[in-house]
């Protein structure tokens, strides 16, 4: 690479299981990638205590289902189509879903799984994968997982861990040359303020909305609502996301609650996907009470263009290393 050559804007998703990167945040990976930044999504674990959770599914010839090294087959050929219709490039950390317990009081969690592995264990790798993708933002769920699935806290967990020591020579010495990433999000799909928004929008236009229930469930329950920084704007990539949450076959039902919503509707009055900055290790333009940013790169793109002594937003030479 010349000295005249911006280094490529980088971004790293990390998720826990194969159908999370197209349920939160998909159009925003889409979106960068066929801008021309580098993304990688990050998958902990191989999905293979997730059930069949579309009515209208066939396991595919030659699959089966009922082991957990089967589901990990088909799951992982999902997961390949998922990451195809994004554009982005794809990895597993090798981890085994912990499951989702149910019931009272809840079963233990099952031996060897994700959740139960200690933090830096569960760490090492994504440590490692951080030191030679170097990211610069990355993205993960806020300390609650987002929703209370172990394999979710733990992602939390192993994504700050790694965010916080892939810098550090002196941590994970074993796990490649030191780098710190500049910005880490949390994903927030979904926020009741996006709810409210979408159920009003077809309310109105005479339509039966499928979130009615659910907002009042969450009212109920006073769950706080976690801070929304940033507001990214993705409708013209909800097709991709769409695309990619089809290729879920075993998990998304293509007549079910992800589909419910009429796209022209959903782009008019919530075109965005939200984040939570949680760490910054950039100075940021100051934000007034109210501000947003819109794009999960503020702040980098002047910092890497303050490195390269040029001024321009870097867009225009990323490069992608495939
Ligand atoms: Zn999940």
């Amino acid at each position: 690479m010349s000295e005249t050559e911006r280094e490529p804007l980088r971004l790293m998703a990390v998720h826990a299981h194969p159908d999370d990167e197209s349920s939160k945040g998909a159009a925003t990976t889409a979106r960068y990638a066929a801008e021309g930044v580098e993304v990688l999504v990050v998958t902990c674990t191989g999905g293979e205590r997730g059930d069949i959770l579309n009515p209208s599914y066939v396991v595919p010839e030659g699959h089966e289902f009922d082991s957990l090294e089967g589901r990990n087959a088909v799951r992982r050929e999902e997961m390949a189509r998922s990451a195809a219709a994004l554009g982005v490039r794809h990895r597993w950390l090798g981890f085994v879903d912990s499951g989702l317990p149910e019931g009272d009081p809840l079963p233990p969690l099952p031996e060897g799984c994700f959740a139960l592995v200690p933090l830096e264990e569960a760490s090492e790798p994504l440590v490692r994968l951080v030191r030679e993708f170097r990211p610069h933002v990355m993205t993960t769920y806020d300390p609650s997982g987002g929703y209370p699935h172990p394999d979710h806290i733990k992602c939390h967990e192993v994504s700050a861990e790694a965010f916080a020591a892939a810098g550090d020579p002196a941590r994970y010495p074993g796990a490649g040359d030191p780098w710190e990433p500049m910005k880490l999000y949390y994903n927030h799909g979904f926020s009741m303020e996006s709810l409210r928004a979408v159920h009003e929008a077809m309310e109105g236009a005479g339509l039966e909305s499928p979130f009615g229930d659910w907002i009042e469930s969450r009212a109920a329950r006073e769950i706080p609502e976690r801070e929304v920084t940033t507001y990214v704007p993705v409708s013209d990539y909800f097709s991709r996301r769409d695309d990619a949450l089809r290729a879920h076959a075993s998990q998304i039902d293509p007549d079910g609650f992800f589909f419910a919503v009429p796209r022209d509707i959903e782009a008019e009055v919530w075109p965005w996907d939200e984040y939570e900055l949680a760490e910054s290790n950039i100075p940021l333009p100051a934000r007034a009470a109210g501000e947003h940013e819109d794009d999960l790169f503020v702040g980098v793109r002047e910092a890497l263009g303050a490195r390269s002594g040029a001024g321009d937003d870097g867009r225009e030479h990323a490069e992608v290393n495939a």
